[in-house]
């Protein structure tokens, strides 16, 4: 399913934040302080919407005045950034697209002329601007391989765990070149990308800014949790089951199977899948309806497909949970369940221990282990004012800690530093 921009609350929250927050540059805010802000060129891989794309919807809907988007593949993520006002520009090749996070030196090898090419137009735009931000790892390396021709300073947020459960050598080897030799600043968004980043180039891991993804609360304050029935029959969702949900593109990593395996222990739950499989996963997602039907809970699981409206489906569940079974480098979803007032269940690695605290604002599973996450489910099912105490926590703790004007002003800070 493709998002549409009308019945998204987190992109007309945006917008309504751009226009009213005073403190920061924008669109709208007086000369003096757009003046004061650099042009920015940032460069993304992707035309889909995962974390790393929602981050720069919101930092570029906030500089649409001096900044312009090039990504290396068109999707629903262009309209969503032309929708707040962001001029965007794909610049795309299928041949560099397809190569595979393990790619082949031939691969490399199959792939060089249109790469140049590449190179060759993001450097062109470059120029154009003050700084150039690159968001991902495709990014990264077209945009620091044309250092000597734009001279730009380069900024890169890197948001992976850069190790080789998730990618391969080659990719980790030019990564770690280009760091060394053409990137100016990193920041990163949680302290375990930071370290996976030390560990891959010497980088003092704390030297480098951690900067964590921020979350709109007025997208969640905007729906109204109190009649949850209305709300599910809105979403066209069971009105009396006691639903778990779970957020995020269906991806084996992210552990959607170990959900299924969970809730065939749980008699009474129903389990609601939000996402699809954006990057090619659809033999995983196939393989998810066959697990259901073999378990026998086809009947309790409710795939949702791609959802724009995620607040409104977030505070119609009774837990959040989170299942990756590889260290997840930040984690979106848990401080968006966090903010929809909802108790958050949470596979303990990666940047995830950096925002749940076991107990306190959720509860930690041990990554991969379906009896310990549906005992977990059991427990806060089973103890409403527990859940509801660590739903509060949470709620609070992602106003303070995570929120999208720190994110925007931490960000801009570093966009400004780099420009000097
Ligand atoms: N998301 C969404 N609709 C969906 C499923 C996910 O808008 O149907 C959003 C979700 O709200 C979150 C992002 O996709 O903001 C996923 O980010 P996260 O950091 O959790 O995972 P990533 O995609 O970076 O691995």
């Amino acid at each position: 399913m493709r998002p549409t921009l009308d019945a998204s609350p987190l992109a007309a929250s945006l917008v309504q934040s751009t226009l009213t927050d005073p403190g920061t540059p924008s669109a709208t805010t007086p000369a003096t302080h757009a003046a004061a802000m650099p042009s920015v060129l940032f460069v993304d891989q992707s035309g889909q919407l995962g974390g790393a794309e929602f981050a720069l919807l919101q930092l570029a809907g906030h500089c649409t005045a001096r900044s312009e988007v090039v990504l290396l593949a068109d999707g629903p993520f262009r309209a969503r950034l032309e929708a707040l006002g962001a001029r965007v520009q794909v610049i795309s090749d299928a041949r560099v697209s397809g190569v595979m996070r393990q790619a082949s030196m031939l691969n490399c090898l199959r792939v060089v002329p249109g790469l140049f090419r590449q190179v060759r137009a993001i450097a062109a735009r470059a120029r154009q601007f003050d700084v150039l931000f690159l968001n991902t790892q495709k990014a990264l390396v077209l945009g620091a391989l044309g250092k000597p021709l734009h001279r730009r300073p380069v900024i890169w947020y890197q948001h992976d765990i850069l190790t080789r459960e998730h990618f391969g050598r080659i990719q980790l080897s030019i990564v770690k070149w280009l760091v060394r030799l053409a990137v100016d600043h990193v920041v990163v968004n949680s302290q375990a990308s930071a370290r996976s980043l030390a560990a891959l180039t010497g980088i003092d891991a704390d030297s480098v800014p951690v900067i964590y993804n921020g979350i709109d609360a007025r997208a969640f304050d905007r729906v109204d949790g109190r009649d949850v029935a209305a709300l599910r029959a809105r979403l066209g969702l069971p009105r009396d089951a006691w639903l778990a949900g779970l957020f995020g593109r269906l991806a084996p990593w992210k552990g959607q199977h170990v959900a299924l395996d969970a809730l065939a222990r749980l008699p009474d739950v129903h389990l609601v899948l939000v996402g699809a499989p954006l990057f090619g996963e659809d033999a995983y997602a196939q393989r998810l309806h066959e697990q259901a039907a073999a378990l026998g809970i086809a009947d309790r699981v409710h795939f949702a497909g791609f959802q724009d409206d995620v607040p409104a489906w977030m505070k119609a569940m009774d837990v959040i949970l989170h299942t990756s079974t590889e260290p997840e480098p930040f984690g979106r979803v848990i401080v968006e369940g966090m903010a929809a007032a909802r108790p958050v269940i949470a596979a303990a690695a990666g940047g995830v221990t950096e925002i749940v605290r076991h107990r306190r604002n959720g509860w930690l599973v041990k990554p991969g282990d379906a009896s310990a996450l549906a005992d977990a489910i059991g427990t806060l099912r089973a103890d409403p004012e527990l859940a509801a105490q660590l739903a509060t926590q949470a709620l609070s703790d992602a106003r303070s800690e995570f929120s999208v004007e720190r994110y925007l002003q931490r960000m801009t800070q570093a966009i400004r530093q780099a420009a000097r």
